[in-house]
Protein backbone atom coordinates (compact mmCIF):
# COMPACT_ATOMS: atom_id res chain seq x y z
CA UNK A 1 0.00 0.00 0.00
CA UNK A 2 1.36 3.54 -0.91
CA UNK A 3 2.12 5.94 2.07
CA UNK A 4 0.78 9.25 3.18
CA UNK A 5 4.00 10.86 2.17
CA UNK A 6 2.37 11.28 -0.93
CA UNK A 7 -0.65 12.67 -0.73
CA UNK A 8 -1.66 15.94 -2.47
CA UNK A 9 -2.25 19.12 -0.12
CA UNK A 10 -5.58 19.40 0.95
CA UNK A 11 -7.41 22.60 -0.81
CA UNK A 12 -7.84 25.29 2.12
CA UNK A 13 -11.44 25.54 1.27
CA UNK A 14 -12.03 22.08 1.64
CA UNK A 15 -10.41 21.69 4.85
CA UNK A 16 -12.93 24.71 5.81
CA UNK A 17 -16.00 22.81 3.81
CA UNK A 18 -15.20 19.52 6.50
CA UNK A 19 -13.84 20.98 9.25
CA UNK A 20 -17.57 22.70 10.97
CA UNK A 21 -20.56 20.19 11.08
CA UNK A 22 -22.61 20.57 7.40
CA UNK A 23 -26.24 21.61 7.41
CA UNK A 24 -28.83 20.67 5.65
CA UNK A 25 -30.65 23.08 2.60
CA UNK A 26 -34.40 23.68 3.07
CA UNK A 27 -36.15 26.35 1.14
CA UNK A 28 -33.11 28.42 0.46
CA UNK A 29 -31.89 27.75 4.04
CA UNK A 30 -28.67 26.13 5.79
CA UNK A 31 -30.47 24.58 8.96
CA UNK A 32 -29.46 22.02 11.73
CA UNK A 33 -31.83 18.83 12.03
CA UNK A 34 -35.11 19.29 14.06
CA UNK A 35 -33.98 16.83 16.22
CA UNK A 36 -30.62 18.66 16.73
CA UNK A 37 -28.56 15.38 16.11
CA UNK A 38 -25.42 14.38 13.52
CA UNK A 39 -23.77 11.55 12.26
CA UNK A 40 -20.26 10.98 11.05
CA UNK A 41 -19.13 10.33 8.01
CA UNK A 42 -15.90 8.98 7.81
CA UNK A 43 -12.58 8.61 5.81
CA UNK A 44 -12.50 5.26 3.67
CA UNK A 45 -8.97 5.50 3.84
CA UNK A 46 -8.05 5.94 7.76
CA UNK A 47 -11.97 5.02 9.02
CA UNK A 48 -11.52 8.52 11.20
CA UNK A 49 -14.00 10.33 11.42
CA UNK A 50 -14.02 12.97 8.24
CA UNK A 51 -16.95 15.22 8.97
CA UNK A 52 -20.22 15.64 10.95
CA UNK A 53 -23.37 15.73 9.02
CA UNK A 54 -26.96 16.80 10.05
CA UNK A 55 -29.38 13.91 10.83
CA UNK A 56 -32.29 14.79 9.22
CA UNK A 57 -35.22 12.03 9.30
CA UNK A 58 -38.99 12.58 8.92
CA UNK A 59 -39.55 15.90 10.39
CA UNK A 60 -36.82 17.83 8.22
CA UNK A 61 -38.05 15.87 5.28
CA UNK A 62 -41.51 17.36 5.51
CA UNK A 63 -40.19 20.93 6.02
CA UNK A 64 -38.15 20.32 2.46
CA UNK A 65 -41.16 18.72 0.86
CA UNK A 66 -43.40 21.93 1.89
CA UNK A 67 -40.58 24.16 0.89
CA UNK A 68 -40.46 22.42 -2.50
CA UNK A 69 -44.47 22.66 -2.83
CA UNK A 70 -43.86 25.87 -2.29
CA UNK A 71 -41.49 26.54 -4.83
CA UNK A 72 -43.37 24.56 -7.14
CA UNK A 73 -46.75 26.03 -6.81
CA UNK A 74 -45.72 29.45 -6.68
CA UNK A 75 -42.29 30.73 -6.31
CA UNK A 76 -40.35 32.51 -9.32
CA UNK A 77 -39.10 29.21 -10.44
CA UNK A 78 -43.05 28.22 -11.96
CA UNK A 79 -42.95 31.53 -13.67
CA UNK A 80 -39.39 31.60 -15.31
CA UNK A 81 -38.95 30.93 -19.03
CA UNK A 82 -37.46 27.58 -20.00
CA UNK A 83 -34.36 29.40 -21.22
CA UNK A 84 -33.91 31.09 -17.51
CA UNK A 85 -34.43 27.69 -16.48
CA UNK A 86 -31.59 26.28 -18.54
CA UNK A 87 -29.21 29.44 -17.68
CA UNK A 88 -29.34 28.52 -14.36
CA UNK A 89 -28.14 24.87 -15.02
CA UNK A 90 -25.38 25.94 -17.21
CA UNK A 91 -24.46 28.43 -14.44
CA UNK A 92 -24.58 25.52 -12.11
CA UNK A 93 -22.06 23.80 -14.56
CA UNK A 94 -19.71 26.84 -14.90
CA UNK A 95 -19.54 27.68 -11.17
CA UNK A 96 -19.10 23.05 -10.67
CA UNK A 97 -16.17 23.53 -13.26
CA UNK A 98 -14.43 26.57 -11.62
CA UNK A 99 -14.23 24.50 -8.26
CA UNK A 100 -13.17 21.01 -9.97
CA UNK A 101 -10.11 20.72 -7.69
CA UNK A 102 -11.99 21.35 -4.68
CA UNK A 103 -15.17 18.79 -5.39
CA UNK A 104 -12.63 16.32 -6.74
CA UNK A 105 -10.91 16.46 -3.05
CA UNK A 106 -14.27 15.77 -1.22
CA UNK A 107 -15.33 13.30 -2.91
CA UNK A 108 -11.80 11.58 -3.02
CA UNK A 109 -11.90 12.17 0.59
CA UNK A 110 -15.78 10.83 1.42
CA UNK A 111 -15.89 8.24 -1.21
CA UNK A 112 -11.72 7.09 -1.31
CA UNK A 113 -11.77 6.31 -4.42
CA UNK A 114 -8.36 7.95 -6.24
CA UNK A 115 -7.98 11.68 -6.85
CA UNK A 116 -7.38 11.14 -10.62
CA UNK A 117 -10.27 9.06 -11.02
CA UNK A 118 -12.29 12.36 -9.41
CA UNK A 119 -10.35 15.12 -11.27
CA UNK A 120 -10.99 13.13 -14.84
CA UNK A 121 -14.40 11.34 -14.56
CA UNK A 122 -16.43 12.44 -11.14
CA UNK A 123 -16.58 16.12 -11.32
CA UNK A 124 -16.36 16.74 -15.66
CA UNK A 125 -19.25 14.31 -16.13
CA UNK A 126 -21.22 16.16 -13.29
CA UNK A 127 -20.73 19.00 -15.52
CA UNK A 128 -20.92 17.69 -18.96
CA UNK A 129 -24.52 15.93 -17.47
CA UNK A 130 -25.53 19.58 -16.46
CA UNK A 131 -24.44 21.01 -19.63
CA UNK A 132 -26.48 18.76 -21.31
CA UNK A 133 -29.36 19.02 -19.29
CA UNK A 134 -29.70 22.77 -19.54
CA UNK A 135 -29.46 22.58 -23.83
CA UNK A 136 -32.94 20.44 -23.24
CA UNK A 137 -34.89 23.12 -21.17
CA UNK A 138 -35.62 25.01 -23.80
CA UNK A 139 -36.53 21.58 -26.06
CA UNK A 140 -39.66 19.91 -23.81
CA UNK A 141 -41.94 19.87 -26.42
CA UNK A 142 -45.68 18.28 -27.18
CA UNK A 143 -47.35 17.92 -30.91
CA UNK A 144 -50.38 18.64 -32.52
CA UNK A 145 -52.31 16.00 -33.20
CA UNK A 146 -55.00 15.52 -35.70
CA UNK A 147 -58.05 13.84 -34.23
CA UNK A 148 -61.23 11.90 -35.80
CA UNK A 149 -63.85 11.73 -33.52
CA UNK A 150 -66.16 9.32 -35.05
CA UNK A 151 -69.33 10.89 -32.71
CA UNK A 152 -69.32 14.64 -33.45
CA UNK A 153 -69.72 14.15 -37.68
CA UNK A 154 -68.47 17.54 -39.05
CA UNK A 155 -67.49 19.14 -35.75
CA UNK A 156 -63.18 20.54 -35.74
CA UNK A 157 -60.73 20.38 -33.01
CA UNK A 158 -57.45 21.35 -32.43
CA UNK A 159 -55.84 18.68 -30.39
CA UNK A 160 -52.24 19.43 -28.91
CA UNK A 161 -50.30 17.38 -26.17
CA UNK A 162 -47.81 19.82 -23.19
CA UNK A 163 -45.25 18.21 -21.54
CA UNK A 164 -45.27 19.21 -17.80
CA UNK A 165 -43.16 18.77 -14.78
CA UNK A 166 -43.99 16.00 -12.77
CA UNK A 167 -43.73 18.01 -9.72
CA UNK A 168 -42.15 17.50 -6.25
CA UNK A 169 -39.38 15.03 -6.87
CA UNK A 170 -37.85 12.96 -4.43
CA UNK A 171 -34.67 11.75 -5.41
CA UNK A 172 -32.56 9.10 -3.37
CA UNK A 173 -28.68 8.55 -4.11
CA UNK A 174 -25.90 5.80 -3.41
CA UNK A 175 -22.38 6.33 -2.09
CA UNK A 176 -19.99 5.50 -5.29
CA UNK A 177 -20.40 8.13 -7.82
CA UNK A 178 -21.61 11.11 -5.31
CA UNK A 179 -21.18 14.04 -6.48
CA UNK A 180 -22.13 12.27 -10.18
CA UNK A 181 -24.85 10.54 -9.14
CA UNK A 182 -26.91 13.86 -7.87
CA UNK A 183 -25.84 15.51 -11.34
CA UNK A 184 -27.46 12.45 -12.75
CA UNK A 185 -30.78 13.43 -10.87
CA UNK A 186 -31.16 17.04 -10.56
CA UNK A 187 -30.07 17.75 -14.21
CA UNK A 188 -33.46 16.20 -15.77
CA UNK A 189 -35.01 17.05 -13.05
CA UNK A 190 -34.42 20.80 -12.95
CA UNK A 191 -34.89 20.82 -16.62
CA UNK A 192 -38.03 19.96 -16.39
CA UNK A 193 -39.13 22.73 -13.73
CA UNK A 194 -39.57 20.70 -11.14
CA UNK A 195 -38.83 20.93 -7.35
CA UNK A 196 -36.09 18.51 -5.71
CA UNK A 197 -35.27 16.87 -2.55
CA UNK A 198 -32.41 15.15 -2.27
CA UNK A 199 -31.37 12.47 -0.18
CA UNK A 200 -27.60 11.80 -0.57
CA UNK A 201 -26.04 8.82 0.56
CA UNK A 202 -25.26 9.05 4.47
CA UNK A 203 -21.87 7.50 3.21
CA UNK A 204 -21.22 10.74 1.47
CA UNK A 205 -22.98 13.75 2.13
CA UNK A 206 -20.43 16.15 1.66
CA UNK A 207 -20.42 16.57 -2.07
CA UNK A 208 -24.06 16.93 -2.69
CA UNK A 209 -24.04 19.73 0.64
CA UNK A 210 -21.04 21.74 -1.26
CA UNK A 211 -23.27 21.60 -4.52
CA UNK A 212 -26.11 23.09 -2.70
CA UNK A 213 -23.99 26.03 -1.88
CA UNK A 214 -23.42 26.41 -5.79
CA UNK A 215 -26.86 26.14 -6.48
CA UNK A 216 -27.88 28.89 -4.45
CA UNK A 217 -24.99 31.00 -5.54
CA UNK A 218 -25.84 30.17 -9.62
CA UNK A 219 -29.28 31.98 -8.03
CA UNK A 220 -31.84 29.11 -8.43
CA UNK A 221 -35.13 30.49 -5.80
CA UNK A 222 -35.14 29.22 -2.79
CA UNK A 223 -36.88 25.89 -2.31
CA UNK A 224 -36.30 24.27 -5.75
CA UNK A 225 -33.52 22.18 -4.65
CA UNK A 226 -33.42 20.88 -0.94
CA UNK A 227 -31.16 18.73 0.36
CA UNK A 228 -31.49 16.64 3.70
CA UNK A 229 -28.73 14.45 5.00
CA UNK A 230 -29.81 11.12 6.75
CA UNK A 231 -30.16 7.45 6.78
CA UNK A 232 -32.04 5.27 4.09
CA UNK A 233 -34.15 3.65 6.87
CA UNK A 234 -34.92 6.86 8.46
CA UNK A 235 -34.96 9.98 6.16
CA UNK A 236 -34.55 8.25 2.96
CA UNK A 237 -37.89 5.60 4.16
CA UNK A 238 -39.64 8.91 4.84
CA UNK A 239 -39.26 10.58 1.78
CA UNK A 240 -40.54 7.64 -0.21
CA UNK A 241 -43.39 7.64 1.45
CA UNK A 242 -44.21 11.38 1.69
CA UNK A 243 -47.92 11.82 0.61
CA UNK A 244 -46.68 15.07 -1.44
CA UNK A 245 -44.18 13.79 -3.08
CA UNK A 246 -45.25 12.95 -7.03
CA UNK A 247 -42.35 10.73 -7.67
CA UNK A 248 -39.46 9.44 -6.50
CA UNK A 249 -36.11 8.79 -8.43
CA UNK A 250 -33.84 5.98 -6.29
CA UNK A 251 -30.29 4.36 -7.17
CA UNK A 252 -29.09 2.00 -5.16
CA UNK A 253 -29.46 -2.25 -4.60
CA UNK A 254 -32.35 -3.95 -5.13
CA UNK A 255 -33.34 -4.86 -2.35
CA UNK A 256 -33.67 -1.06 -1.08
CA UNK A 257 -35.29 -0.29 -4.78
CA UNK A 258 -37.82 -2.73 -4.11
CA UNK A 259 -38.85 -0.83 -0.46
CA UNK A 260 -39.06 1.96 -2.15
CA UNK A 261 -41.22 0.54 -4.77
CA UNK A 262 -43.65 -0.28 -1.53
CA UNK A 263 -43.28 2.76 0.52
CA UNK A 264 -44.36 4.55 -3.29
CA UNK A 265 -47.38 2.78 -3.23
CA UNK A 266 -49.34 5.05 -0.70
CA UNK A 267 -50.06 8.01 -3.07
CA UNK A 268 -48.81 6.06 -6.14
CA UNK A 269 -46.03 7.63 -7.22
CA UNK A 270 -44.29 7.80 -10.16
CA UNK A 271 -41.28 5.85 -9.22
CA UNK A 272 -37.85 5.27 -11.30
CA UNK A 273 -35.19 2.83 -9.80
CA UNK A 274 -31.31 2.97 -11.12
CA UNK A 275 -30.38 -0.61 -9.61
CA UNK A 276 -28.02 -3.34 -9.46
CA UNK A 277 -26.38 -5.38 -11.98
CA UNK A 278 -24.12 -8.86 -12.49
CA UNK A 279 -23.03 -7.52 -15.93
CA UNK A 280 -21.01 -10.29 -17.90
CA UNK A 281 -18.05 -9.08 -20.40
CA UNK A 282 -17.85 -11.84 -23.14
CA UNK A 283 -14.50 -12.55 -24.65
CA UNK A 284 -14.41 -14.12 -27.94
CA UNK A 285 -11.46 -16.26 -29.18
CA UNK A 286 -10.82 -13.48 -32.32
CA UNK A 287 -11.11 -10.51 -29.87
CA UNK A 288 -7.75 -8.07 -29.91
CA UNK A 289 -6.02 -9.04 -26.43
CA UNK A 290 -4.58 -6.39 -26.08
CA UNK A 291 -7.25 -4.00 -25.51
CA UNK A 292 -9.22 -6.68 -24.05
CA UNK A 293 -7.52 -7.73 -21.44
CA UNK A 294 -6.64 -4.51 -19.72
CA UNK A 295 -10.37 -3.42 -20.54
CA UNK A 296 -11.66 -6.43 -18.68
CA UNK A 297 -9.47 -5.61 -15.78
CA UNK A 298 -10.77 -1.98 -15.50
CA UNK A 299 -14.62 -3.33 -16.41
CA UNK A 300 -14.03 -4.74 -12.77
CA UNK A 301 -11.81 -2.98 -11.12
CA UNK A 302 -12.67 0.80 -11.77
CA UNK A 303 -14.08 2.63 -8.85
CA UNK A 304 -13.34 -0.49 -6.64
CA UNK A 305 -15.75 -2.26 -8.62
CA UNK A 306 -18.51 -0.20 -6.78
CA UNK A 307 -20.31 0.57 -9.68
CA UNK A 308 -24.09 -1.11 -10.66
CA UNK A 309 -22.67 -1.49 -14.09
CA UNK A 310 -19.02 -3.40 -13.07
CA UNK A 311 -18.17 -6.45 -15.56
CA UNK A 312 -18.23 -9.05 -12.82
CA UNK A 313 -18.81 -12.17 -14.94
CA UNK A 314 -15.68 -12.31 -17.31
CA UNK A 315 -16.66 -14.73 -20.00
CA UNK A 316 -14.15 -16.35 -21.65
CA UNK A 317 -14.14 -18.81 -25.33
CA UNK A 318 -12.10 -21.87 -24.58
CA UNK A 319 -8.88 -21.75 -25.59
CA UNK A 320 -8.33 -18.35 -24.94
CA UNK A 321 -9.24 -19.15 -21.51
CA UNK A 322 -5.85 -19.22 -19.21
CA UNK A 323 -3.99 -16.65 -21.29
CA UNK A 324 -7.01 -13.76 -20.42
CA UNK A 325 -7.33 -15.09 -17.16
CA UNK A 326 -3.40 -14.64 -16.68
CA UNK A 327 -3.87 -11.35 -18.16
CA UNK A 328 -6.21 -10.09 -16.18
CA UNK A 329 -4.65 -11.37 -12.75
CA UNK A 330 -1.42 -9.51 -14.29
CA UNK A 331 -3.62 -6.17 -14.48
CA UNK A 332 -4.53 -6.64 -11.17
CA UNK A 333 -1.05 -7.08 -9.58
CA UNK A 334 -0.15 -4.26 -11.30
CA UNK A 335 -2.98 -1.80 -9.51
CA UNK A 336 -1.03 0.46 -6.73
CA UNK A 337 -3.19 0.26 -3.60
CA UNK A 338 -3.68 3.27 -1.45
CA UNK A 339 -5.12 6.42 0.12
CA UNK A 340 -7.28 8.20 -2.54
CA UNK A 341 -5.33 11.17 -2.27
CA UNK A 342 -2.26 9.64 -3.63
CA UNK A 343 -2.06 10.48 -7.17
CA UNK A 344 -0.24 7.39 -7.95
CA UNK A 345 -2.99 5.39 -6.45
CA UNK A 346 -5.19 3.21 -8.93
CA UNK A 347 -7.37 1.67 -6.44
CA UNK A 348 -8.42 2.77 -2.92
CA UNK A 349 -10.05 1.70 -0.06
CA UNK A 350 -13.73 0.36 -0.31
CA UNK A 351 -15.94 3.25 0.95
CA UNK A 352 -17.29 1.91 4.66
CA UNK A 353 -16.60 -1.00 6.91
CA UNK A 354 -19.82 -2.35 6.51
CA UNK A 355 -18.83 -2.45 2.52
CA UNK A 356 -15.65 -4.09 3.32
CA UNK A 357 -17.48 -6.85 5.44
CA UNK A 358 -19.73 -7.43 2.61
CA UNK A 359 -17.16 -7.57 0.01
CA UNK A 360 -14.84 -10.37 2.30
CA UNK A 361 -18.23 -11.84 3.03
CA UNK A 362 -18.59 -12.72 -0.30
CA UNK A 363 -14.96 -13.89 -0.96
CA UNK A 364 -14.93 -16.16 1.73
CA UNK A 365 -18.53 -17.96 0.76
CA UNK A 366 -16.87 -17.61 -2.58
CA UNK A 367 -13.91 -19.74 -1.78
CA UNK A 368 -15.30 -21.47 0.60
CA UNK A 369 -17.93 -23.03 -2.26
CA UNK A 370 -14.78 -24.08 -4.06
CA UNK A 371 -14.11 -21.11 -6.31
CA UNK A 372 -9.95 -20.49 -6.65
CA UNK A 373 -8.48 -16.45 -6.13
CA UNK A 374 -5.77 -16.79 -9.22
CA UNK A 375 -4.93 -12.84 -7.23
CA UNK A 376 -6.36 -11.75 -4.12
CA UNK A 377 -9.26 -12.75 -2.19
CA UNK A 378 -8.44 -11.12 1.33
CA UNK A 379 -8.95 -7.80 3.07
CA UNK A 380 -5.62 -5.63 2.87
CA UNK A 381 -4.11 -3.92 5.76
CA UNK A 382 -5.15 -3.05 8.92
CA UNK A 383 -6.19 0.49 8.90
CA UNK A 384 -9.10 1.79 6.10
CA UNK A 385 -11.29 -0.77 4.20
CA UNK A 386 -9.15 -2.01 1.43
CA UNK A 387 -9.53 -5.26 -0.45
CA UNK A 388 -7.18 -7.11 -3.08
CA UNK A 389 -8.31 -6.75 -6.70
CA UNK A 390 -9.52 -10.66 -6.76
CA UNK A 391 -9.71 -13.10 -9.99
CA UNK A 392 -11.97 -16.38 -9.09
CA UNK A 393 -12.07 -19.32 -11.34
CA UNK A 394 -13.71 -22.60 -10.52
CA UNK A 395 -16.98 -21.23 -9.76
CA UNK A 396 -20.35 -22.60 -10.69
CA UNK A 397 -23.29 -21.25 -11.80
CA UNK A 398 -25.12 -21.21 -8.87
CA UNK A 399 -22.81 -20.00 -6.25
CA UNK A 400 -23.65 -16.76 -4.38
CA UNK A 401 -20.55 -14.99 -6.18
CA UNK A 402 -22.18 -15.63 -9.74
CA UNK A 403 -25.68 -14.75 -8.83
CA UNK A 404 -25.10 -11.77 -6.06
CA UNK A 405 -23.70 -8.08 -6.62
CA UNK A 406 -20.60 -8.25 -4.73
CA UNK A 407 -20.05 -4.25 -5.18
CA UNK A 408 -16.32 -4.68 -4.93
CA UNK A 409 -13.27 -5.69 -7.16
CA UNK A 410 -14.19 -9.27 -7.54
CA UNK A 411 -14.69 -10.89 -10.99
CA UNK A 412 -15.12 -14.33 -11.49
CA UNK A 413 -13.87 -16.07 -14.75
CA UNK A 414 -16.06 -18.57 -16.61
CA UNK A 415 -14.87 -20.18 -19.88
CA UNK A 416 -17.84 -20.74 -22.32
CA UNK A 417 -17.66 -22.51 -25.79
CA UNK A 418 -20.18 -20.91 -28.28
CA UNK A 419 -22.00 -17.85 -28.54
CA UNK A 420 -25.00 -19.88 -28.05
CA UNK A 421 -24.08 -21.02 -24.63
CA UNK A 422 -22.38 -17.65 -23.73
CA UNK A 423 -25.76 -15.88 -24.49
CA UNK A 424 -27.93 -18.04 -22.15
CA UNK A 425 -25.42 -17.72 -19.34
CA UNK A 426 -25.12 -14.14 -19.53
CA UNK A 427 -28.52 -13.94 -19.49
CA UNK A 428 -28.82 -16.05 -16.42
CA UNK A 429 -29.51 -13.43 -13.75
CA UNK A 430 -31.97 -11.62 -12.22
CA UNK A 431 -30.06 -8.32 -13.28
CA UNK A 432 -29.55 -6.56 -16.94
CA UNK A 433 -27.69 -3.32 -16.08
CA UNK A 434 -24.92 -3.66 -18.54
CA UNK A 435 -22.45 -5.97 -20.67
CA UNK A 436 -19.81 -6.17 -22.78
CA UNK A 437 -18.43 -8.01 -25.98
CA UNK A 438 -14.90 -8.26 -27.57
CA UNK A 439 -14.76 -9.13 -31.02
CA UNK A 440 -12.79 -8.66 -34.37
CA UNK A 441 -16.05 -9.77 -35.63
CA UNK A 442 -18.31 -6.73 -35.92
CA UNK A 443 -21.41 -9.31 -37.39
CA UNK A 444 -21.14 -11.37 -34.08
CA UNK A 445 -20.44 -8.23 -31.75
CA UNK A 446 -24.23 -6.97 -33.30
CA UNK A 447 -25.70 -10.05 -32.84
CA UNK A 448 -24.98 -10.64 -29.41
CA UNK A 449 -25.60 -7.37 -28.25
CA UNK A 450 -29.60 -7.64 -29.61
CA UNK A 451 -29.82 -10.99 -27.05
CA UNK A 452 -28.48 -9.87 -24.31
CA UNK A 453 -30.52 -8.39 -22.13
CA UNK A 454 -29.47 -5.86 -20.19
CA UNK A 455 -29.89 -1.65 -21.10
CA UNK A 456 -26.47 -1.14 -22.32
CA UNK A 457 -24.29 -2.95 -23.86
CA UNK A 458 -20.56 -2.06 -25.19
CA UNK A 459 -18.49 -3.39 -27.75
CA UNK A 460 -14.78 -3.87 -27.44
CA UNK A 461 -15.26 -0.77 -24.53
CA UNK A 462 -16.38 -0.53 -21.32
CA UNK A 463 -17.36 2.36 -18.58
CA UNK A 464 -18.16 4.82 -21.19
CA UNK A 465 -20.84 6.91 -20.10
CA UNK A 466 -21.86 10.09 -21.42
CA UNK A 467 -24.34 12.58 -20.75
CA UNK A 468 -26.30 11.98 -23.90
CA UNK A 469 -26.49 8.32 -23.81
CA UNK A 470 -29.04 6.94 -21.67
CA UNK A 471 -28.38 4.35 -19.13
CA UNK A 472 -30.89 2.14 -16.92
CA UNK A 473 -31.85 -1.26 -16.42
CA UNK A 474 -33.69 -4.45 -17.90
CA UNK A 475 -35.23 -6.92 -15.39
CA UNK A 476 -34.08 -6.08 -11.75
CA UNK A 477 -31.53 -4.05 -12.41
CA UNK A 478 -34.51 -1.13 -12.67
CA UNK A 479 -37.07 1.29 -14.26
CA UNK A 480 -36.59 4.31 -16.76
CA UNK A 481 -33.37 5.58 -17.92
CA UNK A 482 -30.67 8.36 -16.38
CA UNK A 483 -29.16 10.62 -18.90
CA UNK A 484 -29.90 11.38 -22.38
CA UNK A 485 -33.35 12.91 -23.72
CA UNK A 486 -35.49 9.61 -22.32
CA UNK A 487 -34.29 10.54 -18.90
CA UNK A 488 -36.95 13.79 -19.21
CA UNK A 489 -39.67 10.88 -19.63
CA UNK A 490 -39.01 10.64 -15.93
CA UNK A 491 -39.59 14.43 -14.83
CA UNK A 492 -42.48 15.28 -17.40
CA UNK A 493 -46.06 14.50 -17.87
CA UNK A 494 -48.27 14.49 -21.08
CA UNK A 495 -51.44 16.56 -20.73
CA UNK A 496 -53.58 16.73 -23.41
CA UNK A 497 -55.65 19.31 -24.60
CA UNK A 498 -58.74 19.62 -26.86
CA UNK A 499 -60.52 22.55 -28.16
CA UNK A 500 -63.45 22.60 -30.57
CA UNK A 501 -62.96 25.15 -33.22
P1 LIG B 1 -25.90 0.13 -0.49
O1 LIG B 1 -26.49 -1.16 0.01
O2 LIG B 1 -24.99 -0.09 -1.61
O3 LIG B 1 -25.38 1.05 0.56
P2 LIG B 1 -28.50 1.25 -0.62
O4 LIG B 1 -29.45 0.82 -1.66
O5 LIG B 1 -28.68 0.73 0.77
O6 LIG B 1 -27.08 0.93 -1.17
O7 LIG B 1 -28.46 2.85 -0.51
C1 LIG B 1 -28.68 3.73 -1.54
C2 LIG B 1 -29.45 4.92 -1.00
O8 LIG B 1 -30.69 4.45 -0.50
C3 LIG B 1 -28.80 5.67 0.16
O9 LIG B 1 -29.06 7.05 0.04
C4 LIG B 1 -29.52 5.11 1.36
O10 LIG B 1 -29.55 6.01 2.47
C5 LIG B 1 -30.91 4.93 0.80
N1 LIG B 1 -31.74 3.94 1.52
C6 LIG B 1 -31.35 2.84 2.17
N2 LIG B 1 -32.41 2.20 2.72
C7 LIG B 1 -33.51 2.93 2.40
C8 LIG B 1 -34.91 2.79 2.66
N3 LIG B 1 -35.39 1.78 3.36
N4 LIG B 1 -35.74 3.74 2.15
C9 LIG B 1 -35.27 4.77 1.44
N5 LIG B 1 -33.97 4.95 1.16
C10 LIG B 1 -33.09 4.05 1.63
Amino acid sequence: MGTAVAEIRIDQRVSRFIGQPRKMLIGGKWMEAASGKTFSTPNPATGDVLARVAEGDREDIDKAVKAARKAFESGPWRRMTASERGRLIWKLADLLEAHLEEFAQIETLDNGKPITVSRAADVPLAVDLFRYMAGWATKIEGNTIPISVPYTPGARYLAYTLREPVGVVGQIIPWNFPLLMAAWKLGPALAAGCTVVLKPAEQTPLSALRLGELILEAGFPEGVVNIVTGFGETAGAALAAHPDVEKVAFTGSTQVGKLILAAAAGNLKKVSLELGGKSPNIVLRDADLDVAIPGAASGIFFNHGQCCCAGSRLFVEHGMFDKVVEGVAKEAKKIKIGPGLDPSTGMGPLVSDEQLARVCGYLESGLAEGAKAVVGGRKLGEKGYFVEPTVLVNTKPNMQVIREEIFGPVVAAIPFKDVDEVVSAANDTIYGLAAAVWTRDISKAHRIAAELRSGTVWINCYNIFDAALPFGGYKQSGWGREMGHDALELYTQVKAVCARL
